[in-house]
């Protein structure tokens, strides 16, 4: 009998919405022969370097050292992920030195504000599904920053993209990730959601309304109320599209996977 796993994550919220067979191999076979596509190694090296920099930043280096440690950080991951060099590597760079550049350091520093880098969590998120059904579910994510400035009783999460700038305004992805780390911090509690574009250096900050917190609640307990109730079956055909199979990693096991290419401007 097939096992669903105990938690639901925001991503595999998304997969199961989007795509149930992509869904059963990923969570319930557990396929360990997945094959990234290029860009999202891209993306994950970035995130690699992004957070060596913020962590130097939180250990109070200089912004040279900061911008070695993320620099670093970048060739190593670039190698282990077996990116080739040719692809950008050099515009990688570009946005490591920019992200991390003297006055952007110093004015993290001098705000004290990095509280944490690269935090998995996981948090009881409670509300009704679609449905009408109060329910709950375990949320596991990993923030990309938490910031709180010095004095603050509040904090700003922050989710880096590589994709197209867009709004944070209505972000499930931030408002959830808000619930999880307030169940863990309730003396500091978050009052602002931000998305960082460090390819072209935009950042949109947002109040995290509770309307909004709320529509995030309910789409992921309706995600996981319908795995609970229909995962024993099983039986989904694949949803091929574009955008879809440009994102599965096991488009090798799939018998109608679309011919995609993954933009530098799609990666999430
Ligand atoms: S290749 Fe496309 S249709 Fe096939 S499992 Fe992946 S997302 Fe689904």
């Amino acid at each position: 009998m097939a096992t669903i796993p105990e938690r639901i994550s925001f991503s595999g919220a998304r997969i199961w919405n989007t795509c149930r067979y992509q869904w059963r191999l990923s969570y319930v076979d557990r396929c360990e022969d997945r094959i990234v596509a290029t860009g999202l190694l891209y993306g994950k090296v970035l995130h690699v370097a992004l957070a060596a920099g913020y962590l130097a930043i939180m250990g109070n280096g200089s912004a040279l050292d900061v911008r070695a440690c993320a620099l670093d950080a970048l060739a190593i991951a670039w190698d282990e992920n077996d990116l080739p060099w040719s692809e950008d590597y050099e515009g990688a760079c570009e946005i490591i030195e920019r992200q991390f550049r003297d006055d952007v350091v110093r004015a993290h520093q001098e705000n004290g504000d990095v509280l944490a880098v690269e935090q998995y969590l996981v948090g009881t998120v409670s509300g009704m599904t679609t449905d009408g059904v109060l329910r709950s579910a375990e949320v596991s994510c990993v923030i990309d920053l938490v910031l709180a400035r010095t004095g603050s009783s509040s904090v700003e999460i922050r989710d880096h993209k590589l994709g197209a700038p867009r709004s944070a305004g209505g972000n499930r992805q931030l408002a959830l990730y808000g619930d999880v780390w307030d169940a863990h911090h309730p003396d500091l509690l978050t009052e602002r959601v931000s998305l960082s574009f460090p390819t072209g250096g935009e950042l949109d900050v947002r109040q995290l309304e509770d309307g909004w917190r709320n529509e995030a609640r309910t789409w992921i307990l309706t995600a996981r109320d319908e795995i609970e109730n229909t995962a024993e079956i099983g039986d989904w055909p694949p949803n091929p599209s574009p955008f879809n199979c440009s994102r599965c990693d096991y488009r090798h096991r799939c018998p109608a996977a679309v011919s995609a290419h993954l933009e530098r401007a799609d990666i999430d």
